[in-house]
């Protein structure tokens, strides 16, 4: 996009939006979270569908002239039915936190209990953190991964659902890199009477390019972001049984959003339908190789992996054996053009605000094209950085260095 008129009407965001071009250009984004949407994503998310107002459903809105909003409305919900086996799709949640409101509201009376991943076991805030409102409202339980093998302990999971008798057990993740058992939740929650609710934020790009188990037909309810591994705009889906359909649907309107963001389904829309091409498919393939090889690679350079390496996009990284605190290595790494997010590992000693690790991901270096090469070449990049953390002249040497890498790998972008 040229931004001409932004350019000549406001000079003060346009200086922001141009600064913001050149940090993404020449900078590595390892933040698992992270990507660069598709070119055609980009458009629609600029269109003049972010002028309508269109509260209810295709067919039944509450203002009139909603024709074009139902037919891209349609559109992303019958591609996101395909794209992951659904019986029932919402495509308006505004985003992943949100969305998980919505599941929660349609199922749960405040004070009700459910099972979901402790945060600092990879777990997300929306999955019962005091600070958040599903920690507040619900009455959350968490299980955690096994010290040793720093794998979810199905047992364990059991053993509290057995104990806890929750309404609705929750399987899903924002920092966790091995396969999820999904059956195996389905068989406790069976066993106990509860609903399965799979959040499946980080990998529905790697669920919709088939490199990962899909929970789409196992668990009654599943919620995703489409901004992550799936490229789409920031927004999020809720995906039930068509039992279900009707509580989701007036969980999310009336109950807990207004109008949607028309101009954000449209983007759902054609990010949908990229992640139905053929390419798709080798894009997830090429994000977990990436992530494998830069695993391998910082293993061998000393490295602790949590769980000894990763079946997905990212990894956390324990840098205990390095003597450096989460926060000073993302600093380093910042100064070296790499961007991380400091992490907290199981059973961290450190407090949250200073956890002990780092989370990197390959979703956004992939889209650029990058493979396993340069994903080796990043893992001794990150090695360097932080062993050189209070050493200036040698974070700005890696900087240039990854400024050369990123010059050849331009991002996506119209
Ligand atoms: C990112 C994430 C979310 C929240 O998404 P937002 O769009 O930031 O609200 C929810 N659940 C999980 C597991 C996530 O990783």
């Amino acid at each position: 996009m040229e931004y001409k008129i932004l350019a000549g009407e406001d000079r003060e965001v346009y200086g922001a939006l141009e600064a913001e071009i050149k940090r993404q250009q020449e900078g590595l984004e390892l933040i698992a979270s992270e990507n660069y949407v598709f070119p055609a994503v980009q458009e629609a998310l600029g269109s003049v569908f972010t002028n309508k107002y269109s509260e209810g459903t295709p067919g039944k809105r509450y203002y009139a002239g909603n024709q074009n909003v139902d037919a891209v409305e349609n559109l992303a919900v019958e591609r996101a039915k395909k794209l992951f086996g659904a019986e029932h799709v919402n495509v308006q949640p505004l985003s992943g936190s949100p969305a998980n409101a919505s599941v929660y509201f349609a199922f749960l009376k405040p004070g009700d209990k459910v099972l979901g991943l402790k945060l600092d076991h990879g777990g997300h805030l929306s999955h019962g953190h005091p600070v958040n409102f599903s920690g507040m409202l619900y009455n959350f339980v968490q299980y955690t991964v096994d010290k040793d093998t720093g794998r979810i302990d199905m047992d364990q999971v059991r053993e509290i659902a057995l104990r806890e008798q929750p309404k609705m057990i929750l399987a899903g993740f924002s920092a966790y890199s091995r396969e999820m058992e999904w059956q195996k939740f389905k068989d406790i929650a069976d066993e106990v009477g509860a609903i399965t609710f799979a959040d499946i934020a980080h990998i529905a790009g790697l669920i919709a390019g088939k490199q990962i188990a899909n929970p789409v037909q196992i668990f009654d309810v599943v919620s995703t972001t489409t901004h992550k591994t799936l490229r789409g705009p920031r927004g999020a889906i809720i995906m039930c049984k068509e039992k279900f359909a009707k509580e989701i649907d007036r969980a999310v309107f009336p109950g807990m959003q207004g109008g949607p963001h028309d101009n954000v389904t449209a983007a759902k829309a054609v990010a949908f339908a990229e992640a139905l091409k053929p390419e798709f498919t080798e894009y997830a393939k090429q994000v977990i190789a990436n992530a494998k090889a830069m695993a391998d690679e910082l293993i061998g350079l000393g490295f602790k992996i949590i769980s000894g390496g990763t079946d997905n996009h990212l990894m956390v990284v324990d840098l205990t054996p390095q003597g450096i605190v989460g926060k000073d290595a993302e600093a380093a790494l910042d100064k070296a053009g790499i961007s991380t997010s400091r992490s907290t590992i199981p059973f961290d000693p450190n407090p949250p605000y200073n956890p002990s690790g780092i989370r990197l991901g390959t979703p956004a270096m992939t889209t650029r094209g990058m493979k396993e090469e340069e994903s080796r070449q990043v893992a001794r990049w990150i090695a360097s950085a932080i062993a050189a953390k209070d050493d200036e002249a040698k974070l700005v040497s890696i900087r240039e260095e990854v400024k050369a890498l990123c010059a050849k790998f331009p991002i996506p972008s119209v």
